[in-house]
């Protein structure tokens, strides 16, 4: 399969045109969620970026196998040995499991609601274990981890020198690392502040604790997905995605774990989705500054004046760029939903439009420019201008203004299909509408059965008023042979 796609690798800092290891098939593993809380708003927009690259690289005719796991075990609150999901447990008095099961149907809950499709493998670490044990007695075998005071830690400098320079993906320097840290409490175990856990030995009062080699314990959350990711792509694989954040020290650590354990590099392209901001400042669980998907969806919340459905929130995610920052705000959402509603609106009215035998519009041009958009690194907001650029030509045909052959209108229409739908995935369904949509669609509803039952008993006058009024609100009413419908003017 020849195509043009090229991907901004992390590890290069360069666009690099997109060549899987096996050819037609691609391998992409992204890091998921830590279920120890809702997923919040910036959350869902790094899992929208990956999931249109997903759909992308499918609808050019891939077959990709996309793993994105569940952290259910060994992710450490900050400066503490204890695990997210344990102080959750410890806090709500509840099992763990019990905590990972709410929070991943809740994610799980959102995800479908910004229409996100499932990844392939969706496996967990707790799944995990006994491979978690396995790679760190390798790495203990080759010598480049040690025990310490039943812990086993990677030994950062060892590898650096014999290896591969630790740092390479983020870009720092293992001495300026060195020199800029401070002996924390607790570092005494290990030889160098720098070195990171791949197994934890668990205190008396750890709930999350599993028998190994090295007495009971749980393992350090980057063995997780180095586990994970080749246990279900091969000790080398194309794509691993992650949030900005994750770079360092997590995805660096991954790069050494899989080096010292398989001989190579484990991924080909590394690539990093960029933070959704709220008033200017990161989107985090930790400082408070959030908005989660059901509050903006509801409308219950203190920033925003109404409330948006997934389908605008998903469409205001793809205007940015994935590498690029995006602030959420009012403004941006309400742009956002007249440009969505204009979208549909042309994508609506396409099949009806006039055909002329004669048409200079190129069509095909207007088509190539959709790909080069996304062949350009995925560039969504570039693809959605050249798609307004075809509502703009729907309507300047509408209005007599332009012409368009049947062969270009149903190629325009096909591309529209495929691009809004099936790789933005941008399509609207009824569990979709936010709740006050809902109501909304339902009291127009009422309106309209009480007006056939006005004009069943020939009550002109209310059957006229009702039309009358809501028309005056840009309700239109049409009767039909299905029944009455409405629109907006
Ligand atoms: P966590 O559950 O904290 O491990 O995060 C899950 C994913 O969300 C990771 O890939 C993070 O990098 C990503 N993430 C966290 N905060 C934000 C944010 N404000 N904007 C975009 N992605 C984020
Ligand atoms: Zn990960």
């Amino acid at each position: 399969m020849q195509t043009d796609l090229k991907i901004y690798n992390s590890l290069t800092g360069q666009k690099e045109k997109f060549e899987p290891l096996i050819p037609k098939h691609v391998g992409m593993y992204v890091c998921g969620p830590t279920v120890y809380s809702n997923v919040h708003l910036g959350n869902v927009r790094t899992f929208i970026s990956f999931d249109v690259i997903y759909r992308y690289l499918k609808f050019l005719g891939y077959k990709v196998r996309y793993v994105r796991n569940i952290t259910d075990a060994g992710h450490l609150e900050d400066h503490t040995d204890e695990d997210k999901i344990s102080k959750k447990a410890r806090l709500e008095k509840l099992e763990p499991m019990e905590i990972v099961q709410q929070y991943t149907i809740d994610f799980h809950k959102v995800l479908e609601l910004v229409n996100n499709l499932p990844p392939d493998i969706e496996p967990t670490a707790t799944g995990h274990i006994i491979e978690q044990i396995e790679t760190t007695k390798d790495i203990l075998n080759k010598g480049y981890a040690y025990e310490s005071n039943g812990s086993i830690y990677f030994d950062v400098i060892k590898y650096n020198n014999e290896i591969d320079k630790y740092g390479k993906l983020s870009g720092r320097n293992i001495e300026e690392m060195i020199a800029n840290t401070r002996e924390l409490e607790g570092q005494d175990e290990k030889r160098n502040p720098q070195d990171f856990a791949l197994w934890k030995k668990a205190s008396p009062q750890h709930i999350m604790r599993w028998p190994s080699p090295w007495g009971e314990g749980f393992p350090g959350w980057h063995m997780e997905c180095t586990v994970m990711s080749t246990k279900y792509l091969g000790e080398q694989f194309d794509i691993h995605g992650g949030g900005m954040d994750l770079k360092f020290p997590h995805h660096e650590c991954e790069i050494a774990q899989g080096k010292t354990a398989n001989g190579v590099d484990p991924v080909k392209y590394w690539m990093h989705a960029n933070m959704l901001t709220l008033n200017g400042k990161k989107m985090s669980k930790s400082t408070g500054n959030h908005l989660l998907p059901r509050e903006i969806f509801s409308g219950e919340n203190n920033l925003l004046s109404k409330a948006y459905s997934p389908v605008v929130v998903r469409f205001f995610m793809l205007q940015a760029h994935y590498r690029n920052m995006l602030d959420l705000s009012e403004d941006a959402l309400q742009a956002a939903e007249k440009g969505y509603k204009k979208l549909m609106e042309a994508i609506n009215v396409l099949p009806d439009l006039p055909v002329s035998s004669e048409s200079p519009v190129d069509v095909d041009n207007l088509i190539a420019q959709f790909y080069a958009a996304m062949n350009d690194d995925f560039n969504t907001p570039v693809l959605i201008a050249r798609i307004f650029d075809a509502v703009r030509l729907i309507n300047s045909i509408k209005d007599g203004k332009a012409s368009i052959s049947q062969a270009g209108k149903e190629k325009l229409q096909k591309a529209l299909h495929q691009f809004v739908f099936e790789v933005l995935g941008l399509h609207q369904t009824r569990n979709q509408e936010s709740g006050a949509q809902q109501a909304f669609d339902k009291t127009i509803q009422l309106l309209i059965e009480i007006r056939n039952k006005a004009r069943a008993e020939k009550n002109w006058a209310l059957s006229d008023q009702i039309r009358d009024e809501l028309a005056k609100y840009g309700i239109q009413l049409k009767d039909g042979k299905e029944g009455t419908t409405y629109s907006f003017k």
